[in-house]
This record gives C-alpha cells, structure tokens and sequence, in this order.
C-alpha cells in the first residue's frame, strides 16, 4: 500500500482565516491527503496568512525562517503553499519579501462555494490546523460547531483597516447556497454555528452600496431609519437568512460576527428577541468611543448613536450581552480622546474586547493621511487600561 501524503496548515488571523483553513483541510482530504502529526513531517506546509496588523505579517516572515532552519536537515523538503490576506502584495512582491515559498494559491481559489470541501473531517475532529489567532471573538467548543462565511470582503472602508485590499469588496453568499451547506453539516451531526462576516448585517446589501447608504441621511440615527432600505422590500436580507436558519430544528445556536454598528437594524434586534438560538453575546466592534477618532476612522457612527443602539438591543433583549474591537493609539488620539473610549466601555460593560494596538497597514487612508503619532509605551499603556477593565475584571 503507497502512504498517503500529508499537510499541515498553520493559520493567522480572524476565524474567517480559520474557516477557509478548514475548507483547504477538506480540499486535502478529499484528495486523499492526510494531516501531518507535526510541521516537520508534512509534506505540504500551508501557510494562510493575516495583514489586519504588522505584527501578524512579521510573524509569517518569523515562522519562514524558522522553518527554512528546521527543514535544512530533511531530504525532501516540503512544498511550501502561502495563501490568505497578505496575497495583497501581488506575486512579484511576494517572492521578493518570502523567497522560500513555493506556491501562492488565492483564498477565492479554496472555493467556500463547494460542499465537497466540507465533506471531512467529520464533527468532533474538526481542528485540522495550527491556530495562531489574533482576533478576538468567542470561541465556540470545537466539535460540533462550524464556521460559516456568508460573504467575503468588506465595503465599510474603515480609513485603518485593509480588508477592502485585502479581500476585495464585500460579496455575498446566495442564500439557497448557505441553507445548503447548513442542511449538509446539521445532516452530519453538527449543532451549531457560527455566521461570518465583515459585517454580517449587511448581508445581501453590497449592491445598495456603502456609499449610498452612509449618505442617504448623514444625521440618521443607529439603527437607521427604516426609510433608507427601501431600496429592498420586505425584511433586511440578514434577518431573513436568520429566520431560515431558525427552521432547522437540530440546529442549537446560531452566532455571527462581526456586526458594523451601522447596519444593525430594528428588524434585527426583533428577530433576536424572538429567537432564543440566536447567540445573546453580540459582537459589536466599536473602536473607539470618541467622536473626532471615530469620523477620522470613518466609522459612520457616533458615540451616543452606538450608545443608543446598545440601549435599544438591551431593551427587547435584556439578556444580551456585549463584546467589541478597539484600537488604541489611532494617529492623534489624545489622553481625552482616549478617557472617552474608557468612559464609554464603562457604560456598556462589554463581556469581551479585542484591543488592537493601531498599526499602519500600506495603502490605507489612514497610513496615507496621519502620523502614527502616539508612541508605543503609551498604545502599551492605553492597551493594558482596557485590558484590565475589560477581560480582566
Ligand atoms: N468587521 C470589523 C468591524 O466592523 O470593525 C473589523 C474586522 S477587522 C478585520 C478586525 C479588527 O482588527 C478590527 O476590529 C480592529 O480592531 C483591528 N484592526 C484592523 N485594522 C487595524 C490596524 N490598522 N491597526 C490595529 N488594529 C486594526
């Protein structure tokens, strides 16, 4: 009997990375690949890269090395396959920053679209990768849970963040698509879900445009007025996939992530109060909780108006409880601006938060226009603050 050959991923970054590695493990499998007990024995090395901070890309130049060390003594060396957010550079740059790698495959190529690729591993042994994660988020038990994306990309342009040239714009999923794979994994026993998104809540939306959206009523209140989706009839697509997901009785939970705050409309809180599946620790990244950071940060929101929206979720859904995303040390953000976001994690009480400490990503507004100004003892600084207040209390 020939053995068969073997793969080993190693994954950065959010649990949309953590998705597509679960997707590429399915590929291998159905080739007839097994995973390798360690790094040093795989045949094939994927690497699915994150480019959300510097620090993320310096540690896949950091584990290349490493490994171009480790594997000097082997015979035949493993194929090395890179593949996720920092596919940005192009190839050329690529192989000129990452001379040891041997193949740069493009996430869109993984194909999400195909059910085959989730045919193993089966529930309970589904960790078929090395995860480094740097972003937050809960983590539901492995087992019978999986990661759903249900669009890819981002249309927010917030001015920090990179995933629009990264990911590309936001595109979604077709609905009788998602419905099809959620059928397919409750079929093989699992129970639960997690939705994934840059913004899920606007699922379906993409072609209404964030542009049209932010400035059909610049002084709208969050949730936004009913009158600017009507553009759609009916209910928020989001809502509707929700409700079509509620349907399936073996399924347990159902979570997602993350929401822009903007988009969280009333149908949704309704749809959540009438659902006690649907997760109640909502993940509602807010950045930041002062107004002049938040406009430069193009976030299309204000404090109050987040403040409200949280009001109004805990109103119908008194149990709800709240995670979110900051990044300290925006460009320019002063020792005020700062006690602003503090005073306001205070008011919310978050269960959970992700606290990035700002990072200039290339080809950004925000790299583009603003000096990385606030020094790094002090991003440490604002960071530890939060922590403490946050997840440590
Ligand atoms: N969809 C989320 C939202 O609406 O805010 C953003 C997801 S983003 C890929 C993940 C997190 O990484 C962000 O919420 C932000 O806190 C952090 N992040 C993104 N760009 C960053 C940067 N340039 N520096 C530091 N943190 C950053």
């Amino acid at each position: 009997m020939t053995k068969s050959k073997t793969y080993f991923i190693y994954t950065y970054g959010c649990q949309m990375n953590v998705a597509d590695s679960e997707r590429i493990a399915g590929d291998y499998q159905s080739r007839g690949y097994r995973e390798a007990k360690s790094l040093e024995q795989a045949d094939e090395i994927v690497i699915n890269t994150c480019s959300v901070r510097q620090s993320a890309e310096d540690r896949v130049v950091g584990l290349l090395y490493n490994l171009s060390l480790k594997l000097k003594s082997r015979a035949k060396r493993p194929k090395i396959i890179l593949t996720g957010c920092m596919l940005h550079y192009g190839n050329d740059r690529l192989r000129q920053m990452l001379p040891t790698i041997d193949e740069i495959l493009p996430i869109n190529k993984i194909g999400s679209d195909k059910l085959k690729l989730r045919q193993s591993p089966p529930p309970g042994q589904a960790t078929p990768h090395r995860l480094i994660q740097s972003c937050s988020m809960p983590d539901p038990s492995a087992g019978r849970h999986a990661w759903i994306p249900i669009s890819t990309g981002c249309n927010s342009f917030c001015t920090f963040c990179i995933v629009p040239l990264s990911r590309g714009r936001e595109k979604s999923r077709p609905q009788a698509e998602i419905l099809r794979e959620v059928r397919d994994l409750i079929d093989r026993g699992y129970e639960s879900i997690t939705l994934l998104g840059q913004n899920v809540n606007s699922y379906g939306l993409e072609k209404i445009g964030i542009s049209l959206r932010k400035h059909l009523d610049n002084n709208r209140e969050i949730p936004a007025p009913q009158t600017q989706y009507r553009a759609f009839s009916g209910k928020p697509p989001f809502v509707k996939l929700l409700e079509a997901l509620r349907q399936f009785k073996a399924l347990k939970k159902i979570s997602f992530m993350t929401s822009n705050p903007w988009d969280f409309y009333p149908e949704l809180i309704d749809c959540l109060a009438q659902n006690p599946k649907i997760d109640r620790l909502i993940h509602l990244p807010v950045q930041s909780g002062d107004n002049e950071i938040l406009r430069r940060m193009n976030r299309g929101y204000t404090r109050e108006q987040y403040l409200t929206l949280i009001n109004k979720i805990r109103e119908k859904i008194p149990e709800a409880e709240f995670g979110t995303d900051i990044i300290v040390g925006f460009p320019g953000e002063t020792e005020e601006q700062f006690q602003n976001t503090v005073d306001l994690c205070r008011r919310v009480g978050f269960k959970v938060a992700y606290i990035a400490k700002y990072s200039p990503r290339p080809g950004t507004v925000s790299a583009k226009l603003y000096k990385d100004d606030v020094p790094y003892p002090e991003k440490k600084r604002r960071w530890e603050i939060l922590d403490k207040l946050i997840n440590k209390k």
